[in-house]
Protein backbone atom coordinates (compact mmCIF):
# COMPACT_ATOMS: atom_id res chain seq x y z
CA UNK A 1 0.00 0.00 0.00
CA UNK A 2 1.60 3.40 -0.97
CA UNK A 3 1.79 4.63 2.65
CA UNK A 4 -0.15 8.11 3.19
CA UNK A 5 -3.32 8.09 4.88
CA UNK A 6 -5.67 11.28 6.04
CA UNK A 7 -6.25 9.84 10.12
CA UNK A 8 -9.74 11.51 10.86
CA UNK A 9 -10.57 12.24 14.38
CA UNK A 10 -14.37 11.57 15.68
CA UNK A 11 -13.86 12.62 18.87
CA UNK A 12 -11.39 16.24 17.76
CA UNK A 13 -14.50 17.21 16.02
CA UNK A 14 -16.71 16.16 18.80
CA UNK A 15 -14.54 18.16 21.31
CA UNK A 16 -14.64 21.07 18.45
CA UNK A 17 -18.60 20.86 18.34
CA UNK A 18 -18.35 21.33 21.98
CA UNK A 19 -15.96 24.60 22.29
CA UNK A 20 -18.28 26.01 19.95
CA UNK A 21 -21.91 25.13 21.73
CA UNK A 22 -19.32 27.00 24.99
CA UNK A 23 -19.31 30.50 23.09
CA UNK A 24 -23.14 30.07 22.03
CA UNK A 25 -24.62 30.96 24.61
CA UNK A 26 -28.51 30.25 24.08
CA UNK A 27 -28.08 30.26 20.34
CA UNK A 28 -28.44 26.71 18.54
CA UNK A 29 -25.99 25.76 16.19
CA UNK A 30 -26.11 24.61 12.78
CA UNK A 31 -22.66 22.57 12.56
CA UNK A 32 -21.81 23.21 8.81
CA UNK A 33 -21.11 19.50 6.73
CA UNK A 34 -21.31 20.93 3.63
CA UNK A 35 -18.02 20.11 0.44
CA UNK A 36 -18.10 16.53 2.62
CA UNK A 37 -17.58 17.97 5.67
CA UNK A 38 -15.10 20.07 4.79
CA UNK A 39 -12.94 16.54 3.53
CA UNK A 40 -13.86 14.57 6.54
CA UNK A 41 -16.43 12.85 5.34
CA UNK A 42 -20.42 13.57 5.41
CA UNK A 43 -21.26 10.60 6.98
CA UNK A 44 -18.02 10.51 10.18
CA UNK A 45 -18.96 14.21 10.50
CA UNK A 46 -22.46 13.48 11.28
CA UNK A 47 -21.52 10.78 13.81
CA UNK A 48 -18.61 12.83 15.29
CA UNK A 49 -21.52 16.79 15.62
CA UNK A 50 -24.37 14.16 16.08
CA UNK A 51 -24.99 16.82 19.64
CA UNK A 52 -25.32 19.73 16.92
CA UNK A 53 -29.22 20.89 16.85
CA UNK A 54 -29.05 21.09 12.53
CA UNK A 55 -26.67 20.71 9.97
CA UNK A 56 -26.02 23.14 7.20
CA UNK A 57 -25.20 21.95 3.65
CA UNK A 58 -25.66 23.44 0.47
CA UNK A 59 -26.94 20.99 -2.09
CA UNK A 60 -29.93 18.87 -1.92
CA UNK A 61 -28.49 16.01 -2.55
CA UNK A 62 -25.87 16.02 1.02
CA UNK A 63 -29.45 17.03 2.67
CA UNK A 64 -30.97 14.08 1.17
CA UNK A 65 -28.16 12.40 2.04
CA UNK A 66 -27.96 13.15 5.62
CA UNK A 67 -32.17 12.55 5.88
CA UNK A 68 -30.95 8.94 4.57
CA UNK A 69 -28.55 8.63 7.20
CA UNK A 70 -31.59 9.31 9.86
CA UNK A 71 -30.75 12.80 10.76
CA UNK A 72 -34.32 14.78 11.70
CA UNK A 73 -32.87 17.76 12.81
CA UNK A 74 -33.28 20.93 10.90
CA UNK A 75 -31.22 21.20 7.70
CA UNK A 76 -30.39 24.32 6.48
CA UNK A 77 -29.49 24.65 2.82
CA UNK A 78 -26.83 27.78 2.72
CA UNK A 79 -27.66 28.65 -0.76
CA UNK A 80 -30.91 27.66 -0.98
CA UNK A 81 -32.31 26.45 -4.26
CA UNK A 82 -31.20 26.32 -7.60
CA UNK A 83 -34.57 25.55 -9.30
CA UNK A 84 -38.10 25.52 -8.51
CA UNK A 85 -38.06 21.87 -9.02
CA UNK A 86 -36.31 21.90 -5.51
CA UNK A 87 -39.18 23.41 -3.75
CA UNK A 88 -41.72 19.78 -4.01
CA UNK A 89 -38.12 17.93 -1.66
CA UNK A 90 -37.49 20.57 0.36
CA UNK A 91 -41.07 19.97 1.47
CA UNK A 92 -41.05 16.10 0.91
CA UNK A 93 -37.39 16.18 3.04
CA UNK A 94 -38.41 19.22 5.67
CA UNK A 95 -35.35 21.05 4.31
CA UNK A 96 -35.14 24.40 5.19
CA UNK A 97 -33.72 26.60 2.22
CA UNK A 98 -32.14 30.10 2.51
CA UNK A 99 -34.24 32.52 0.29
CA UNK A 100 -31.41 34.99 -1.47
CA UNK A 101 -33.25 36.53 -4.61
CA UNK A 102 -36.24 37.41 -6.16
CA UNK A 103 -36.21 34.37 -8.15
CA UNK A 104 -36.71 32.17 -5.67
CA UNK A 105 -39.62 33.87 -4.01
CA UNK A 106 -41.12 33.72 -7.78
CA UNK A 107 -40.57 29.74 -7.80
CA UNK A 108 -42.22 29.62 -4.28
CA UNK A 109 -45.57 31.54 -5.84
CA UNK A 110 -45.48 29.59 -8.70
CA UNK A 111 -45.12 26.15 -7.68
CA UNK A 112 -46.12 26.22 -3.37
CA UNK A 113 -44.83 23.33 -1.64
CA UNK A 114 -47.05 20.46 -0.19
CA UNK A 115 -46.49 21.85 3.16
CA UNK A 116 -45.29 25.15 4.30
CA UNK A 117 -41.27 25.62 5.00
CA UNK A 118 -39.51 27.09 7.54
CA UNK A 119 -37.44 29.44 5.48
CA UNK A 120 -34.28 31.46 6.24
CA UNK A 121 -34.18 34.89 4.60
CA UNK A 122 -30.82 36.41 3.57
CA UNK A 123 -29.64 39.97 3.99
CA UNK A 124 -26.82 41.57 1.91
CA UNK A 125 -25.59 44.01 4.83
CA UNK A 126 -21.92 44.48 2.95
CA UNK A 127 -20.47 41.06 1.13
CA UNK A 128 -22.52 41.60 -2.17
CA UNK A 129 -22.63 38.48 -2.33
CA UNK A 130 -25.81 36.97 -1.95
CA UNK A 131 -28.85 38.19 -0.37
CA UNK A 132 -31.78 40.61 -0.98
CA UNK A 133 -30.13 44.56 -0.23
CA UNK A 134 -30.87 45.92 3.28
CA UNK A 135 -33.12 48.76 2.41
CA UNK A 136 -35.13 46.43 0.61
CA UNK A 137 -36.28 44.54 3.72
CA UNK A 138 -39.90 46.04 4.12
CA UNK A 139 -41.10 44.71 1.46
CA UNK A 140 -39.50 41.53 1.03
CA UNK A 141 -40.33 40.76 4.60
CA UNK A 142 -44.40 41.68 3.38
CA UNK A 143 -43.74 39.38 0.35
CA UNK A 144 -42.37 36.60 2.11
CA UNK A 145 -44.85 36.63 5.36
CA UNK A 146 -47.81 36.36 2.30
CA UNK A 147 -46.68 33.59 0.63
CA UNK A 148 -48.36 30.50 1.43
CA UNK A 149 -45.65 28.25 0.69
CA UNK A 150 -44.08 29.80 4.08
CA UNK A 151 -44.59 28.88 7.75
CA UNK A 152 -41.79 30.51 9.40
CA UNK A 153 -38.75 33.04 8.56
CA UNK A 154 -35.59 33.41 10.42
CA UNK A 155 -33.48 36.43 8.90
CA UNK A 156 -30.32 36.39 8.38
CA UNK A 157 -26.86 37.61 6.85
CA UNK A 158 -23.28 36.68 6.76
CA UNK A 159 -20.00 38.42 7.21
CA UNK A 160 -17.46 39.29 4.84
CA UNK A 161 -14.35 40.29 7.15
CA UNK A 162 -15.21 38.45 10.75
CA UNK A 163 -11.79 37.19 10.71
CA UNK A 164 -10.10 40.53 10.05
CA UNK A 165 -9.45 43.66 12.30
CA UNK A 166 -12.35 44.95 10.54
CA UNK A 167 -14.81 42.69 12.20
CA UNK A 168 -18.43 42.59 11.84
CA UNK A 169 -20.02 46.13 13.44
CA UNK A 170 -19.97 47.47 9.55
CA UNK A 171 -22.15 44.75 9.05
CA UNK A 172 -23.74 43.73 11.70
CA UNK A 173 -25.39 47.11 12.77
CA UNK A 174 -27.22 48.29 10.40
CA UNK A 175 -28.36 44.47 9.91
CA UNK A 176 -29.84 44.88 13.03
CA UNK A 177 -31.36 47.88 12.58
CA UNK A 178 -32.90 47.19 10.03
CA UNK A 179 -34.41 44.12 10.82
CA UNK A 180 -35.39 45.13 14.34
CA UNK A 181 -39.01 45.94 13.35
CA UNK A 182 -40.03 42.36 12.07
CA UNK A 183 -39.91 40.78 15.25
CA UNK A 184 -38.19 37.63 13.53
CA UNK A 185 -35.29 35.71 14.64
CA UNK A 186 -31.97 35.96 13.10
CA UNK A 187 -28.81 33.94 12.53
CA UNK A 188 -25.75 35.44 11.53
CA UNK A 189 -22.44 33.97 12.97
CA UNK A 190 -19.44 31.62 11.28
CA UNK A 191 -16.86 30.24 13.24
CA UNK A 192 -14.82 33.74 13.51
CA UNK A 193 -17.65 35.88 14.81
CA UNK A 194 -18.71 33.01 16.81
CA UNK A 195 -15.19 32.82 18.63
CA UNK A 196 -14.93 36.69 19.03
CA UNK A 197 -18.19 38.79 18.67
CA UNK A 198 -20.86 37.17 20.89
CA UNK A 199 -23.46 40.17 19.96
CA UNK A 200 -23.55 37.85 16.34
CA UNK A 201 -25.03 35.14 18.07
CA UNK A 202 -28.61 35.74 17.19
CA UNK A 203 -31.00 32.18 17.44
CA UNK A 204 -28.75 29.98 15.43
CA UNK A 205 -24.88 30.10 14.75
CA UNK A 206 -23.08 28.45 11.66
CA UNK A 207 -19.77 27.50 12.63
CA UNK A 208 -17.99 25.47 9.95
CA UNK A 209 -14.01 25.35 10.13
CA UNK A 210 -13.49 25.69 13.74
CA UNK A 211 -15.51 22.48 13.94
CA UNK A 212 -12.66 20.50 11.95
CA UNK A 213 -10.08 21.99 14.18
CA UNK A 214 -8.34 24.93 12.62
CA UNK A 215 -8.56 28.89 13.80
CA UNK A 216 -10.44 30.97 11.30
CA UNK A 217 -7.87 33.67 12.36
CA UNK A 218 -4.52 34.02 11.20
CA UNK A 219 -2.83 35.74 14.26
CA UNK A 220 -4.84 33.22 16.95
CA UNK A 221 -3.50 29.34 16.45
CA UNK A 222 -6.38 26.91 17.16
CA UNK A 223 -4.50 25.81 20.13
CA UNK A 224 -5.18 29.13 21.41
CA UNK A 225 -8.85 28.78 20.75
CA UNK A 226 -8.75 25.65 22.57
CA UNK A 227 -9.41 23.40 18.91
CA UNK A 228 -7.74 20.20 17.42
CA UNK A 229 -7.14 18.89 14.48
CA UNK A 230 -9.83 16.55 13.26
CA UNK A 231 -7.64 15.85 10.02
CA UNK A 232 -4.18 14.55 10.44
CA UNK A 233 -2.40 13.66 6.71
CA UNK A 234 0.63 11.37 7.10
CA UNK A 235 3.03 9.73 4.33
CA UNK A 236 6.36 8.33 4.66
CA UNK A 237 9.76 9.16 3.07
CA UNK A 238 10.25 6.51 0.22
CA UNK A 239 13.32 7.75 -1.28
CA UNK A 240 16.33 9.38 -0.19
CA UNK A 241 18.77 11.34 -1.84
CA UNK A 242 22.13 13.41 -1.92
CA UNK A 243 22.43 16.31 -3.13
CA UNK A 244 25.76 18.24 -3.82
CA UNK A 245 26.31 21.90 -4.00
CA UNK A 246 24.67 23.30 -7.08
CA UNK A 247 22.30 20.70 -7.90
CA UNK A 248 18.46 21.12 -7.84
CA UNK A 249 15.44 19.37 -6.74
CA UNK A 250 12.34 18.33 -8.80
CA UNK A 251 10.63 19.74 -11.97
CA UNK A 252 11.90 23.07 -12.65
CA UNK A 253 15.29 22.42 -10.55
CA UNK A 254 13.30 25.14 -8.54
CA UNK A 255 15.42 24.25 -5.38
CA UNK A 256 19.31 24.16 -5.58
CA UNK A 257 21.33 23.12 -2.84
CA UNK A 258 23.94 25.47 -1.31
CA UNK A 259 26.15 22.53 0.43
CA UNK A 260 25.73 18.73 0.29
CA UNK A 261 22.40 17.92 2.04
CA UNK A 262 20.35 15.12 2.40
CA UNK A 263 16.79 15.06 0.55
CA UNK A 264 13.85 13.10 1.37
CA UNK A 265 11.13 12.28 -1.28
CA UNK A 266 7.87 11.99 0.34
CA UNK A 267 4.39 9.94 -1.12
CA UNK A 268 1.97 12.95 -1.12
CA UNK A 269 1.84 15.01 -4.57
CA UNK A 270 -1.28 17.58 -5.55
CA UNK A 271 -2.73 14.63 -6.70
CA UNK A 272 -3.47 13.96 -3.13
CA UNK A 273 -4.16 17.51 -2.40
CA UNK A 274 -1.05 19.14 -1.01
CA UNK A 275 -0.82 22.38 -2.74
CA UNK A 276 1.47 22.63 -5.88
CA UNK A 277 2.23 26.39 -5.13
CA UNK A 278 3.59 25.37 -1.95
CA UNK A 279 6.87 26.17 -2.89
CA UNK A 280 10.28 25.74 -0.68
CA UNK A 281 9.82 26.09 2.88
CA UNK A 282 6.51 25.25 3.86
CA UNK A 283 6.53 23.37 7.28
CA UNK A 284 6.38 19.68 7.21
CA UNK A 285 6.73 17.19 10.23
CA UNK A 286 9.41 14.72 9.67
CA UNK A 287 9.43 11.86 12.71
CA UNK A 288 8.61 14.87 14.97
CA UNK A 289 11.40 17.13 13.58
CA UNK A 290 9.95 20.19 11.83
CA UNK A 291 11.23 20.54 8.12
CA UNK A 292 10.48 21.86 5.34
CA UNK A 293 9.55 21.20 1.54
CA UNK A 294 12.20 21.76 -1.52
CA UNK A 295 11.18 22.95 -4.97
CA UNK A 296 8.10 21.79 -6.84
CA UNK A 297 5.35 19.84 -5.64
CA UNK A 298 4.98 17.02 -8.01
CA UNK A 299 1.83 15.00 -8.68
CA UNK A 300 2.40 11.80 -6.41
CA UNK A 301 5.22 13.25 -4.51
CA UNK A 302 7.08 16.06 -3.22
CA UNK A 303 10.70 16.62 -1.43
CA UNK A 304 11.84 17.56 2.04
CA UNK A 305 14.67 18.96 3.47
CA UNK A 306 16.37 16.27 5.82
CA UNK A 307 19.46 18.49 6.80
CA UNK A 308 18.38 18.36 10.79
CA UNK A 309 16.73 15.31 10.53
CA UNK A 310 19.80 12.85 11.05
CA UNK A 311 18.31 9.47 11.64
CA UNK A 312 15.17 9.68 8.70
CA UNK A 313 15.20 7.44 6.30
CA UNK A 314 12.78 5.19 3.66
CA UNK A 315 9.84 4.45 5.65
CA UNK A 316 10.26 7.55 8.25
CA UNK A 317 6.90 9.11 8.73
CA UNK A 318 5.98 12.57 7.96
CA UNK A 319 2.99 14.71 9.23
CA UNK A 320 2.41 17.10 5.89
CA UNK A 321 -0.49 18.89 8.27
CA UNK A 322 -2.80 17.96 11.39
CA UNK A 323 -1.50 16.25 14.68
CA UNK A 324 1.66 18.57 15.69
CA UNK A 325 1.91 20.69 12.47
CA UNK A 326 -1.37 22.90 12.50
CA UNK A 327 -3.07 22.91 8.83
CA UNK A 328 -2.97 26.78 9.22
CA UNK A 329 0.41 26.89 9.24
CA UNK A 330 0.61 24.96 6.15
CA UNK A 331 -1.84 26.83 4.32
CA UNK A 332 -0.38 29.82 5.75
CA UNK A 333 3.52 29.19 4.20
CA UNK A 334 1.50 27.81 1.00
CA UNK A 335 -0.42 31.04 0.57
CA UNK A 336 -3.95 29.44 1.11
CA UNK A 337 -6.61 28.88 3.91
CA UNK A 338 -7.17 25.54 5.49
CA UNK A 339 -10.21 25.63 4.27
CA UNK A 340 -8.93 24.89 0.60
CA UNK A 341 -6.59 22.48 1.88
CA UNK A 342 -8.92 20.21 3.60
CA UNK A 343 -11.59 20.20 1.39
CA UNK A 344 -9.00 19.33 -1.01
CA UNK A 345 -8.23 16.11 -0.02
CA UNK A 346 -8.30 13.65 -2.61
CA UNK A 347 -10.34 10.87 -2.67
CA UNK A 348 -7.47 8.86 -3.47
CA UNK A 349 -6.01 9.31 -0.07
CA UNK A 350 -7.26 6.16 2.51
CA UNK A 351 -8.84 7.85 5.32
CA UNK A 352 -8.31 6.20 9.45
CA UNK A 353 -10.69 6.66 11.45
CA UNK A 354 -9.39 7.56 14.82
N1 LIG B 1 -22.51 30.40 7.00
C1 LIG B 1 -22.45 30.51 5.67
C2 LIG B 1 -23.55 31.19 4.94
C3 LIG B 1 -21.36 30.01 4.97
O1 LIG B 1 -21.29 30.12 3.64
C4 LIG B 1 -20.32 29.37 5.71
C5 LIG B 1 -19.12 28.85 5.03
O2 LIG B 1 -18.73 29.17 3.97
C6 LIG B 1 -20.42 29.27 7.08
C7 LIG B 1 -21.53 29.79 7.71
C8 LIG B 1 -19.32 28.63 7.90
O3 LIG B 1 -18.20 29.45 7.87
P1 LIG B 1 -16.86 29.04 8.68
O4 LIG B 1 -16.39 27.79 8.07
O5 LIG B 1 -15.95 30.19 8.42
O6 LIG B 1 -17.26 28.90 10.09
Amino acid sequence: MRPIQARISVGAMAHNLRVARSHAGTACVFAVVKANAYGHGLSRALRALAAADGFAVLTLEEAANLRLMGVEKPILLLEGIFGADEIATCAELDLWPVLHHAAHLDWLQQQPPARPLQVFLKFDSGMHRLGFPLADHAAVVARVRSLPGVAGITLMTHFAQADEAAGVDWQLQPFLREMAGHDLTWSSANSAALLRYPETLGAWVRPGIMLYGASPFAEVSAEQLGLRPAMTLQSEIISVQTLQPGEGVGYGQLFRAERAMRVGVVACGYADGYPRHALTSTPVLVNGCVSRTLGRVSMDMLCVDLSECANAGVGTPVVLWGEGLPVDAVAAAAGTSSYELLCALAARVPVEEV
